[in-house]
């Protein structure tokens, strides 16, 4: 397929190289029943306290940006580690305070942890955030409409296409930029495993760590081929373990490896998206719109 869009300086296409650093909230903080699993809260601090240093050494050996979506609990906790993000000049977006499933929650209930988020980033880090990623997977029907009040431009939480498209949300004319993910890049798919509680459910092992390499490199080796745009869905604690950074690294080593590539953080590939004509659905941006807005 003839790559249709005109990525900044030239290249071919766009990565967007992004981080989920949940630490240990999620299901279990939520439910309460993390209190009675040390172990468990073990496993989600090691990725704040242990595994974010590791990532931030590889960005900066690679000189690539990343974005990082994370939840305030996170921030409360390990504002020294997440300090380290935005002076190595990645960016930080919103990713619930202790991860919650905002699809579950009412209005006033999103507003209250955007709320408090915003508070959170502003008084331990000293920025107001412009992305989000959604930490349940999915969100409710008025979901963008909170986000835009939260000055939020972009989300990074939909699958419904492999490049960036605009969301239209009323009574907000810029709407939205969604930068869709996908679980082929996501590594709890192939490289988490816990015991107990069993997540992710019915995964009773981890893949070879040369197949996932080989699966991820054929993902970007697609997205490259067709011009399009690439985001992931990493989590430090998942990946960036001693015997997993090869992995990583070999990972970036092979995208890097071509000079065409638009590496970019997850706010500008959403200023670049929407500075383009309004497309509709299914269009590349290089056709004709079949109408305004
Ligand atoms: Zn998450």
């Amino acid at each position: 397929m003839r790559p249709s869009i005109a990525w900044p300086g030239g290249a071919r296409s766009c990565v967007a190289l992004a981080f989920d650093l949940d630490g240990p909230t999620g299901d279990a903080m939520l439910d309460g029943s993390l209190k009675g699993n040390p172990a468990y809260f073990t496993l989600g601090a090691y990725g704040p306290y242990r595994a974010l240093p590791r990532i931030l050494t590889m960005l900066e050996t690679f000189r690539l940006p990343a974005t990082f979506f994370v939840p305030t609990w996170v921030i409360e906790h390990w504002p020294t580690q997440c300090r380290a993000i935005i002076e190595a000049g990645h960016e930080v977006a919103y990713h619930g305070h202790r991860h919650e499933l905002f699809w579950t929650l009412d209005d006033a209930q999103q507003r209250e942890i955007m709320t408090r988020s915003q508070a959170i980033f502003h008084d331990l880090l000293g920025v107001r955030p412009v992305g989000f990623r959604t930490p349940s997977g999915d969100w409710g029907a008025q979901t963008p409409d909170i986000l835009n009040e939260f000055g939020v431009r972009y989300s990074s939480s939909m699958r419904g296409d492999d490049r960036p498209y605009h969301v239209a949300v009323d009574g907000h004319p810029q709407g939205l930029i969604e930068i869709p993910a996908r679980w082929e890049l996501d590594d709890y798919a192939s490289l988490a495993y816990q015991r107990a509680p069993d997540f992710p459910r019915g995964l009773d092992r981890t893949a070879p760590y040369a197949q996932v390499l080989a699966n991820w490199c054929a993902e970007f080796d697609g997205s490259h081929e067709e011009g399009l745009s690439m985001t992931t869905l990493l989590h430090p604690k998942v990946s960036a373990r001693p015997g997993r950074m090869a992995l990583l690294e070999a990972f970036l080593a092979h995208m890097t490896a071509h000079e065409d590539v638009w590496f970019a953080r997850c706010r500008d590939v959403a200023e670049f998206w929407q500075q383009l004509p309004a497309q509709s659905p299914g269009q590349s941006p290089d056709q004709e719109p079949r109408h305004a807005g």
